[in-house]
């Protein structure tokens, strides 16, 4: 029998609590502290170039309590480093080390499985800067290809998806940062890389080998090497049912739904994913 995703996420996470029980817990703050928040960025942060409300005196104040603030993004272009600039210019000082986005997942997981593979890249700039500070050498001749690499980009085109379509026919490995459908943006949203990796999958009727970023282990992993805590030390908040909170509940961390961004009540109440808790700001973060 295959089992409901819902059960799935209530043995992670509930232990022996029915439904109705956690059906109560879907509108529950959390009422103690825990050692780190992880909090995504889009639509949970920020949107757009603005703090949303409430948030940068949440993070602050656990800040100011000792407790430990890491940052999450899927969007990999921007790297780390502009990450925590952007961070800082809204007033929330943050090192680039506290900042794991999914080039950055990439770099690494690429590194300790195929070091010094050739790669073509459907991305933008940024995430091709990191791949070659990682050591990879990026080429857009398709016959040299070892891996491509899909994800969020504003610059893709039909030469881009023949070069692709080339390399794999090849034998090329296939990748990506992440598996958003978009990015959402003040108005609306940016087709983000499950596109891409929807056009380049149709056209060679192959399925992706692995996606690194949220809500992947190799995501996970990342983010308990850089704050050295068990999982159930710490808690996931987001904006995303399937990224952020289907990630931290399978990692075993309370993974927090915020209702400040992608995700509606309603798309909640429809969804098989039940989050720990569920917040209406940042603030609510903060026990009574
Ligand atoms: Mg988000």
């Amino acid at each position: 029998m295959c089992w409901p995703l819902r059960l799935i996420n209530l043995g992670l996470s509930y232990g022996r609590l029915s439904i109705n029980e956690v059906g109560t817990r879907r509108l529950q703050k959390p009422t103690a502290f825990h050692d780190a928040y992880i909090f995504d960025l889009d639509g949970t942060v920020y949107l757009g170039d603005r703090l949303l409300p409430t948030a940068g005196e949440t993070i602050t104040r656990l800040r100011a309590i000792g407790k430990r603030t890491v940052f999450l993004s899927n969007n990999p272009t921007r790297t780390r480093a502009e990450y925590a600039a952007k961070l800082t210019r809204l007033g929330l000082s943050t090192p680039a080390s506290d900042v794991i986005n999914s080039s950055f997942v990439m770099v690494d997981f690429l590194q300790k499985r195929i070091p010094a593979a050739k790669l073509f890249v459907v991305g933008e700039q940024s995430l091709c800067d990191e791949l070659s500070h990682g050591g990879f050498t990026l080429t857009n001749e398709a016959m040299a290809v070892d891996a491509v690499i899909a994800s969020f980009d504003r610059t893709f085109n039909y030469q881009k998806l023949q070069i692709a379509f080339d390399a794999i026919n090849n034998g090329a490995r296939f990748f990506a940062t992440n598996a958003d459908r978009y990015c959402p943006v003040p108005g609306g949203g940016q087709p983000d890389a499950a596109a891409m990796v929807a056009a380049i999958e149709a056209c060679t009727n192959t399925i992706i080998e692995a996606i690194v970023g949220k809500p992947s282990h190799f995501m996970v992993e990342a983010i308990l090497n850089l704050l050295d805590l068990p999982p159930e030390k710490c808690i996931m908040i987001g904006d995303r049912l399937e990224t952020d909170v289907l990630m931290g509940l399978n990692a075993g961390m309370a993974g927090t739904l915020t209702l400040t961004g992608a995700t509606n009540a309603e798309m909640l109440a429809q969804s098989d994913i039940v989050p720990m808790y569920v917040i209406q700001q940042l603030s609510d973060l903060i026990p009574i």
